[in-house]
């Protein structure tokens, strides 16, 4: 594996000295400020590099070899950026950025591609990667995006979606209806989600399709009638007012009560 490394400064190390499994940033010190960078990487060599060169930095750093061990860490600790590669035993680096983000945790993260697929760049950033680098990157190039990354912050938390007694989290994928809550499957929750964001707007069917299913699927038209008319039983029920309405020839919208 080729890595470039050059313009480490000598800069005095920021250490995390522990055990991962009792782990505590503490013991580096509220005060220190170190950036605190999680890399799941299991290449233990490109591993161990990545970890010098951003402790030379002045980072805090944690490893995890496996994909198991990278979310656990993620999920248990306060980290400020995140650098996952994407192939990793386990779980690789989409299910872990995917899990992250649906557990509403915001920490930017920078994807490590191994070719230059742009399906996988693609893929990474859908599911909630924030930046990526293809193998061999240099040293340099990785320290500035990790800066940038680290100067925007967490990831903000996407608003809730509302429309009439309707709500949808994008983070939480929680939907309800006034108290009611509505249990969604993948598809119904992305129709839903793109009808919400342009309420009261319709959506033509086209839109729909190319949204939720993708450019590539062929989907029938009667498809998304089907998901439309599931959508409808579990969002509108018996005693609940009209939500999702038909333009005949066009699409849906989201409207409160009206004709069909
Ligand atoms: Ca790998």
């Amino acid at each position: 594996m080729k890595v470039s490394i050059c313009g480490i400064s000598g800069a005095p190390a920021s250490r995390f000295h522990g055990d991962f499994t009792t782990l505590s940033y503490d013991r580096i010190g509220s005060s220190g400020r170190a950036v605190r960078v999680l890399i799941a990487e299991d290449e233990r060599r490109m591993a161990e590099i990545l970890r010098k060169g951003l402790e030379r930095e002045g980072y805090a750093v944690l490893l995890a070899h496996d994909g198991s061990r990278a979310l656990r860490l993620a999920q248990a600790a306060d980290f400020e950026l995140i650098v996952l590669d994407v192939m990793l035993p386990g779980l690789d680096g989409f299910g872990i950025a995917r899990q992250l983000r649906d557990d509403g945790i915001r920490t930017p993260i920078l994807m490590l591609t191994a070719r230059d697929e742009p399906l996988d760049v693609v893929r990474g950033l859908d599911c909630g990667a924030d930046d990526y680098l293809t193998k061999p990157f240099s040293f340099d190039v990785l320290l500035a995006r990790l800066r940038a990354l680290a100067r925007r912050g967490p990831v903000p938390q996407p608003p809730i979606l509302r429309h009439a007694d309707l709500t949808l989290d994008p983070a939480t994928r929680a939907v309800q209806r006034g108290d009611r809550a509505i249990d969604l499957s993948k598809t119904e929750f992305g129709l839903l989600e793109l009808l919400l964001r342009r309420a009261p707007r319709v959506v033509e069917r086209r839109t729909l399709i190319e949204a939720v299913w993708g450019y590539e699927k062929e989907i029938e038209t009667n498809t998304l009638d089907a998901f439309i008319r599931l959508l409808r039983r579990k969002v509108e029920a018996v005693d609940e007012r009209k939500l999702i309405h038909t333009v005949k020839g066009v699409g849906f919208c989201l409207r409160e009560g009206g004709a069909e």
